[in-house]
């Protein structure tokens, strides 16, 4: 009896698991194609500087224009990725590719802006990462001054000394770092005040519930009041409603990036966005 169940088990475990497996083989295939065929773009969302009512820069987020299946979301690639190990030369490709954009758009002849770039903390980890990206800069022309890099707290805090090392590197050639998924992460107070960070970004995952359970005020007042004290600015993402907006002021949030702003735009919509700064706060004026 016992036996014939074991035997049953392991064949739908087979049967069951066998269409993933073929699925993440194809995926992986596809994607190598992807990189080669161009099919890969940057979409680019908007992040605002509450205090100077403007547009602060923009985050470069990942898409993947499939020939048939349409549009893929990097949640449903990035991982697959960074399994096989394609994320080194699609990380690398995002680098260059929001670089040459950024220096594209400075050529327009409109103001520099920030421009902020993920990275996959298997990316970080690699040794070169600070030489590799250094060339980037070289080649394309980028100014490091108005770069940004968005890396998670898994990235910064399985806390090597090569890990602190490199941020002190990017941190000398004028980059800016940014804690991307703030608070989703197991980060300590002890870790946070000694990493080279200028700004939070807290998840999204936070502002959903703010207004309907209460100790959700608390957290993400504290966690403004954390960042703040610690000396950095505090960025809140997936700001949707004027409500949010208003509250996150009156906190003192530094800077904020949502559907209420915009959603991830293309390369020749980013300067009409650019140029616009009096239309984010209008909830004011009612
Ligand atoms: P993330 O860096 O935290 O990016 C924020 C995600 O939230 C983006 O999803 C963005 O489109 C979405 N979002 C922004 N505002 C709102 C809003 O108001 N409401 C809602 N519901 N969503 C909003 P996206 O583009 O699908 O990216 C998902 C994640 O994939 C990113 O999270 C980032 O971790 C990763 N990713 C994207 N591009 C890259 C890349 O070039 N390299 C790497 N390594 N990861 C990337
Ligand atoms: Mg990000
Ligand atoms: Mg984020
Ligand atoms: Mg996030």
């Amino acid at each position: 009896e016992s036996r014939r169940d074991g035997e049953n088990n392991i064949k739908s475990f087979e049967e069951s698991s066998r269409p993933q497996i073929l699925y993440n083989i194809e995926i992986e295939k596809a994607l190598v194609t992807a990189l080669n065929q161009e099919e890969l773009t940057l979409v680019y969302q908007p992040k605002i500087d509450l205090k100077q009512n403007r547009l602060e820069g923009v985050e470069a987020l990942l898409r993947w224009q499939h020939p048939q299946i349409g549009t893929i979301a990097p949640s449903d690639f990035i991982p697959i990725a960074e399994n096989t190990g394609l994320i080194h030369s699609i990380g690398h490709w995002v680098i260059r590719e929001g670089c040459r954009t950024w220096v594209r758009w400075q050529r327009t002849g409109i103001r520099p802006f920030t421009l902020s770039l993920n990275v996959s903390p298997l990316q970080f980890a690699r040794e070169d990462f600070v030489d590799t990206l250094q060339s980037i800069l070289l080649e394309t022309g980028m100014d490091p001054m108005f770069l940004e890099l968005e890396v998670t707290e898994s990235s910064m805090l399985s806390y090597e000394a090569s890990t602190r090392e490199k941020l002190t590197q990017l941190h000398q050639l004028g980059i800016l770092i940014s804690l991307d998924d703030f608070g989703t992460g197991h980060s300590s107070f002890s870790q946070l005040r000694e990493l080279p960070v200028q700004v939070l970004k807290i998840d999204r995952s936070f502002i959903v519930n703010l207004f309907t359970d209460r100790n959700q005020e608390a957290i993400v007042r504290s966690m403004i009041q954390l960042g703040h004290n610690l000396g950095m600015k505090v960025l809140m993402e997936g700001v949707e409603t004027s409500a949010q907006l208003e509250w996150l002021l009156k906190e003192s949030c530094d800077y904020v990036q949502g559907y209420y702003f915009s959603r991830p735009l293309s390369e020749t919509d980013v300067p009409f966005h650019v140029k616009e700064t009096t239309t984010y706060l209008e909830f004011e004026k009612r």
